[in-house]
């Protein structure tokens, strides 16, 4: 098996020129991308102009703030860090930073200057954002006959093979790695594997496979 390249948030080197290039205040912020649970909850990459991006993330509580990127190549988030703090400290908060640097995988620095996209880095972060969350369904096989919802278990022994995950494969929702995590879930419907903890808070706001859109998880009790 090949050994895929770590993404850059990933590498060791990365937080260290993150840590030479950037306020205390921003590291600060930066840092919680490693160090606290984050969330997708829902990616709409065809919002009106002047918005080129839009993103819905949760933490570890119930409530949940949309990241936008703006066509000038500004962020703005709903937090009341964003709006109270980071503002006045020259930073962006830290939900601006998963998404950039987590999700969406910008490897470059210089946006911590001036807090700014260049127009290229815009149209490359945006089309980035059009392709996750939106996969096709993997109809090679037929899907199994559906259990009724109220026999709806989930021990899956309905359920299609799960795929096997790979080196390089992300979790949808937390966009870290699949491979080498204890617990997992495979959707009974297209076998793709997310992380529990994941899928839970997933299915707190949404209610249907993260990939294939099965309504099999809606009776998915987070077991
Ligand atoms: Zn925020
Ligand atoms: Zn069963
Ligand atoms: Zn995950
Ligand atoms: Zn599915």
């Amino acid at each position: 098996m090949a050994a895929a390249v770590e993404p850059r948030w990933r590498q060791a080197t990365f937080i260290q020129d993150v840590r030479s290039r950037v306020s205390a205040s921003q590291l600060t912020r930066f840092q919680k991308m490693y160090t606290e649970p984050f969330f997708v909850i829902n990616v709409d990459p065809v919002v009106p102009a002047p918005v080129r991006m839009r993103l819905t993330v949760s933490g570890s509580q119930q409530a949940t703030y949309v990241v936008t990127l703006q066509s000038t190549g500004l962020f703005k988030c709903s937090c009341k860090d964003a709006i109270m703090t980071c503002r006045r400290n020259g930073c962006v908060c830290k939900h601006v930073c998963f998404v950039l640097y987590r999700v969406l995988r910008h490897e470059g620095l210089d946006f911590f200057d001036n807090l700014q996209l260049t127009p290229d880095e815009v149209g490359s972060i945006a089309s980035r954002a059009s392709q996750i969350q939106i996969q096709e369904v993997d109809r090679s096989n037929p899907p199994h006959v559906a259990p009724r919802p109220d026999q709806l278990h989930f021990d899956f022994c309905h359920s299609k093979r799960p795929h096997q995950i790979e080196a390089g494969d992300d979790c949808p929702i937390c966009f870290d790695a699949l491979l080498g995590s204890d617990v997992m879930r495979f959707c009974p419907e297209c076998g793709n594997g997310v992380h529990q903890t994941c899928i839970v808070k997933w299915m707190e706001h949404r209610s249907t496979c993260v990939y294939c859109r099965s309504k099999l998880w809606s009776n998915y009790r987070g077991d």
